[in-house]
This record gives structure tokens, sequence and C-alpha cells, in this order.
């Protein structure tokens, strides 16, 4: 590992050392064809068999029912953020007809965001740029005066214990097309610690968990479709995951009133292609594939932390991946709530992310609330921060572009020894004034 920095990027994050040094091995030659994967054509037997086994080993890490569909597209999250849109409405359009319900515009259709960072915002964004009828039920910054934490589901507007907005609603046509919400905010480091539940069933919810998928176990039946980019905690960039309940891909067609989904958009023509309608992104789903068969191996975990991990040597897969992170994240955390200068930015400790971790320096006294920081002062202290720890190989550390600071992310792939040796730099740091 020694000429390997630590890399505590958002994402592109790390990869395992043991998928990098096999995809090393196989680059000119995979599976004995005389060819790099690269190379291969999408229309093999060969690929063929690589899209299938991805496909089993994520159902498998995050045990997926039968009635859903995964599908290996491009685009990236942001691609996405448009695709749930499309394809959402399109299906709660064609409900609405059966049912006899709604005007039949699909601009009519309600889709509910629930706002607890940057990408959820951003993915408002986008659904009100393609014209959808767009209401945010919880907005994060203005229930918390920040993005500080997840405000509790009683608080949201659409929950209704009492179902009667949900009466109405289907009375008018009027029942949202999904409720939309991302499990963990990649720039903010809010993460759910809760999956919604007072919402109504008949609501699909769509969740983007683009930097925490396989960080945890998750129940995957709750949801109407779960997407992730993999660049954080998959494999490269160039695929997004999405996972999605076999009915909602019943959607009302061009005939229908509504804009067609574009091809390369929609779920449906994907999944009757097993992902390959068109020329896939092979290279990036063959290291997937890798990191997910490393995954599957708990003990290839466990050697990463160099077989430090005992407590969890019975647990396997996803479960695995969960204590390691859990250990990761609560050092990370502690030794942050011990420094003298560091302020971790989520001040809603059940919401705090374990894959990225933001935190500011400042000289003024934690503990005095009417200290006044100084900006500049402490602005050149991040970035002296930022500096040192690069040269000492610890990269990536500066906050996103739209926030500053400082951000740890801790993904999968981040050995505990990672963590080990920021935290001492974090010390050494701190030492100096
Ligand atoms: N959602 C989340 C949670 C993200 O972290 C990101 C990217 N950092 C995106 C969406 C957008 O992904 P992409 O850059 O692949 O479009």
């Amino acid at each position: 590992m020694s000429a390997r920095k630590w890399n505590f990027g958002a994402g592109p994050a790390m990869i395992p050392l043991p998928v990098l040094k096999r995809a090393q091995s196989e680059f000119l030659d995979y599976d004995s064809t005389g060819l790099s994967i690269m190379e291969l054509s999408h229309r093999s037997d060969t690929y063929e068999a690589l899209n299938n086994r991805a496909q089993v080993q994520l159902r498998q890490l995050l045990n997926i029912p039968e009635n859903y569909k995964i599908i290996f597209m491009q685009g990236g999250g942001h691609t996405q953020f448009a695709a749930v849109v499309y394809n959402l409405i399109a299906w709660r359009h064609r409900q609405n007809k059966q049912n006899n319900v709604g005007s039949g515009d699909w601009k009519d259709i309600p889709v509910d965001y629930v706002v607890t960072g940057s990408w959820s915002a951003k993915a408002v964004e986008e659904a009100k740029r393609l014209g959808a009828n767009v209401r945010v039920i919880c907005d994060a910054k203005k229930a918390l005066g920040g993005f500080k934490g997840v405000p509790e589901e009683s608080t949201w507007k659409t929950s209704d214990p009492q179902g009667e907005l949900r009466t109405a609603d289907r009375a008018s046509g009027q029942t949202p097309a999904y409720l939309y919400y991302c499990d963990n905010e990649t720039v903010n480091g809010v993460e759910f610690p809760f999956v919604p539940s007072l919402q109504d069933p008949a609501v699909p919810v769509v969740c983007d968990m683009s930097s925490n998928i396989l960080s945890r176990p998750v129940d995957v039946s709750k949801f109407g479709v779960i997407y992730a980019g993999a660049q954080k905690n998959i494999g490269p960039a160039g695929v997004s995951v999405v996972i999605v309940r076999e009915d909602l891909l019943q959607t009302s067609e061009l005939s229908d009133g509504l804009l067609p989904i574009p091809l390369m958009l929609d779920y449906k023509t994907m999944a009757k292609n097993n992902s390959l309608y068109n020329t896939p992104p092979m290279f990036a789903i063959y290291i997937s594939s890798l990191v997910f068969e490393w995954l599957l191996d708990s003990a290839a975990q466990r050697v990463q932390d160099g077989e430090a991990y005992q407590d969890g040597k019975n647990l396997i897969g996803v479960e695995a991946a969960a204590a390691r992170n859990e250990r990761k994240a609560s050092k990370l955390y502690k030794a942050l709530e011990e420094s003298k200068f560091c302020r971790i930015v989520v001040t809603d400790k059940q919401s705090r992310s374990k894959m990225n971790i933001p935190f500011r320096i400042s000289k003024a006294p934690k503990n005095d609330p009417n200290a006044v920081p100084n900006k500049a002062e402490d602005e050149a202290m991040e970035a002296a921060f930022v500096q040192q720890a690069e040269a000492r190989g610890l990269l990536q550390l500066a906050g996103h572009r739209s926030v500053g600071g400082i951000r740890a992310s801790i993904y999968n792939a981040m050995p505990e020894e990672g963590v080990d040796v920021l935290i001492a730099f974090l010390k050494e740091f701190e030492a100096q004034y």
C-alpha cells in the first residue's frame, strides 16, 4: 500500500486494492478471450455472462426481491434526476387513466420531494425544468436553519396519519407519482436514519443512494426505485445502478398524450433488454462486479483492515461493511468532537453520515457561543490543513466547492488504517497551534 495514497475524495473515490490488482492481472486477456474486456463485443456470451453475474451479485448483496429489476445505465446521478421524472409520471399517468381519475394532463400529476441537501435540491431543479408539478414537502434548510439533519417525518407536509389528504388526493386524481429523497447527501454529510414510512403506501418511494449504497443493509421492498451512480461505493464513473419495482415499468405511451420517454432514459426499454439495448459501459460494469465480489467475500474486507477487525468476524457482505463503516465513522466523529478546532457541520447526531464527514476548522473557542470567528484566519487554517494533509498522502480533503471547509469521505473501500492516519494527522495539525 506504500505507494498508494489515501483518497478522501467524495467520488470518484477509492476502489479496493485487491480489485485494482485483479483488474490489472486480467487487463490484457479477459477470461481467456485473448482480448481486454474493453475490446469484447457486448453481444458476446462472455460479456453477457458478466452482465448477468454483476446482477446476481448485487441481488445477493442487497437481498433484492425477485419483483425488482436491476438495470445498468449511463449518464450518472444527474441523468437519474430526469429519468425518475419521465418514468414515474408516465406510470402514474397510466394508473390514473385506468382508474379514471385526474385531468389526463401529466403536468397536473404532483411529484413530492424531500430536500435535505444540495443533491436533492438539484433533483428538484431538474424536475421543475422538465415542467413537473413539484411539491417540496420538506425543506431541511428552512426547517432546521441549514442542511444539518433530517426533519422528523411527522413534520413533512403530506404526512397524513389520518389519511384525509390521501383520500382527497385520490378522488381528485392528485396522488403524487412518487416521493423522492436522497439517502445520503454527499456534500452536506446528512444521512437518513430512517426509511420514510408515514407516507401514502400507494406512492412509490424513490431514493438516490449514490453515496451510501452497499454501506449498510437496506430493505429494498420499501422502495419503488433506488438508484446510485457507481463512482463512490461501487466502482468507476460511467455506470449507474437502478433497482426498480417491476410494476412501475407499466407506463403510458406517446399516444396517451405524454411526451415520450427518451429511449436511453426508459427503464422499461433498459429492463426488457437486460441493460443491453445499446453498448453498455462494459469496463465500469466489470470493475463494479469485482467490487461486488470483494464485498461478498467478508474475509477480503477484514484483510483490508489488517485483520484488526475481530468483532465483525461472523458478519457477511453488506453487514460486514456496515460494521466496518460504523467503526470508522465513529472514531472519526469522536476525534472531531474531542478536537479544539474542528466543528462537525451536521449538528443532528442521528443524521450524521457514515460516508461523508464535513467539518470546519476555527480558532474561536468551541464552547463559547459569543466567540466571533475570524473568517479569513479560519479559511487560511483550513487551506493549510488540506495542503499539509496532501503532503502526507491524505488527498482530496477539501469540502465541496459550494460549501468550503473540510470533508472526509470514507466509503467501503477506505481501510480503517486510512481513518487512523487522518486522525493522527488531525492531532498533529492541532498541536502546531
Ligand atoms: N446524487 C448524489 C448523492 C451525489 O453525490 C452525486 C454526485 N456527487 C450525484 C447525485 C450526481 O452524480 P453524477 O455526477 O454522477 O451526475
